[in-house]
């Protein structure tokens, strides 16, 4: 039998995936002539993998490596590793990868992961896996964490995200739906991607710098279920958008990216506040967080969803209770408009101003990259072996700053820069 040829259309416009590898290359890592890149994905996101690495080559890289994640494979550790297996991890490898950065790698992430793969399985188990992950991660996390090199994150539609993003549809229509909202959100659906950068990292720095002159010593934050006062860090440094890294090159490391961020103090933190959007984090739902900070420490913390995966992301260690990171974003925000819940933090915190718990970025101090890692700590930084985003603006919440003398200025009314 002579059956016709079917071609089946791809749901994921290969020319925007092009331009997004290439963004990704030029204008994410602005990888270097000789530079070596340090590449992870989920297997799913393969095309994208094969993209990156054909234009880090034409970039001039000198060796690209990239490690790939399988979903099967890690819900088979579930299935069926023994207990002690949960609290092993490969520290062979992220030590191999801090050598990498240490001789002058660039690291490229690309996210796609289903946001629920593990939301079944048992949580003490995802949360032991978790802690020795962080802890053996830790060596060439502090590395793009501290700055130390050129790094970017992108993503890819894998279709079990798309199927959690777009559960009504069926997988094609969902892959194609969330490729053209990542396409949209990465500015890559316009003629000229690289120019389009240029200008959106030009608006972010405009309002950065804004709030640098302002040097608040804390932002208030009132709303449905919040009335926070987040102190800022002594010598605190807002950024957005592009930024130089300690090895002299300047990277975009989100795509997308839509936040201005610093660091608040560990310290100085008072009040109360709610979660405006769910927080799925390494395979679990957590929604309607709501907890109460006394000098920085969180005291009290609830969810509707998920609570016990938070109280043990609050137990990680002595810092995942206090604030690592304070970042605007308007309620008017591209991502924010698309009305799409990502279940993805690299999205989600870009609809919305957020905190992050854990880990504060060094590079958000004036002069952070001479300071030492006790300097930024008496400074307000906090350390921790986790950091993690969750929204806490909406249309609904106001912000001021707040000077040292106590005088007010309004940096944002209701949800859109004042
Ligand atoms: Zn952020
Ligand atoms: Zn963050």
């Amino acid at each position: 039998m002579n059956a016709p040829l079917q071609t089946a259309r791809n749901p994921v416009d290969p020319l925007k995936l092009e331009k997004l590898a290439e963004l990704a290359v030029k204008v994410g890592l602005q990888l270097q002539r000789g530079q070596d890149l340090v590449l992870t994905a989920p297997i799913a996101a393969l095309p994208l993998a094969r993209l990156i690495t054909k234009h880090a080559y034409k970039a001039g890289a000198g060796l690209v490596t990239t490690f790939y994640a399988d979903e099967e494979a890690t819900l088979a550790r579930y299935a069926h590793a023994p207990d002690e297996s949960f609290d092993r991890a490969s520290d062979w490898l992220y030590q191999g990868m801090a050598k990498a950065f240490a001789n002058g790698a660039a690291r490229l992430a690309i996210a796609g992961d289903n946001p629920m793969l593990l939301a079944s399985q048992d949580p003490q188990k995802v949360a032991r896996a978790n802690r020795a992950n962080s802890t053996a991660y830790k060596p060439a996390l502090e590395k793009i964490s501290n700055f130390d090199i050129n790094w970017n994150i992108v993503s890819y539609p894998n279709p079990s995200w798309a199927r959690q993003v777009f559960p009504d549809d069926p997988e094609t229509v969902a892959v194609e739906k969330l490729a053209n909202a990542i396409f949209a959100a990465s500015r890559v659906d316009v003629d000229d991607p690289v120019a389009a950068w240029n200008e959106h990292n030009a608006n972010l720095r405009r309002r950065s710098s804004w709030l640098n002159e302002q040097r608040f010593a804390a932002l208030h934050f009132t709303g449905p279920g919040t009335d926070l006062s987040v102190g800022l860090a002594e010598g605190h440094e807002w950024h957005g958008g592009a930024s130089t890294a300690k090895n002299g090159i300047t990277c975009n490391p989100n795509i997308p990216t839509e936040e201005v961020f610093t660091t608040p103090h560990a310290l100085r933190v008072e009040g109360h506040v709610s979660s405006t959007k769910p927080l799925s984090h390494q395979g679990t739902l957590i929604d309607k967080i709501e907890v109460r900070f006394e000098a920085g420490r969180i005291v009290e913390a609830r969810a509707a969803r998920g609570e016990e995966v938070l109280k043990k992301v609050l137990d990680t260690d002595e810092g995942a209770r206090r604030l690592g990171e304070v970042a605007l974003v308007p309620h008017s925000s591209p991502i924010s408009a698309s009305g799409i819940l990502f279940y993805n933090t690299l999205f989600d915190e870009n609809a919305a101003c957020h905190i992050a718990l854990g880990q504060c970025y060094s590079e958000c101090f004036l002069d952070g990259a001479s300071l030492s890692q006790e300097q930024i700590r008496s400074q307000g930084g906090n350390s921790s072996l986790i950091h993690i985003d969750w929204m806490i603006g909406s249309g609904e919440v106001d912000i001021d700053g707040v000077r040292s003398d106590g005088a007010r200025v309004p940096v944002m009314r209701k949800g859109e820069w004042a």
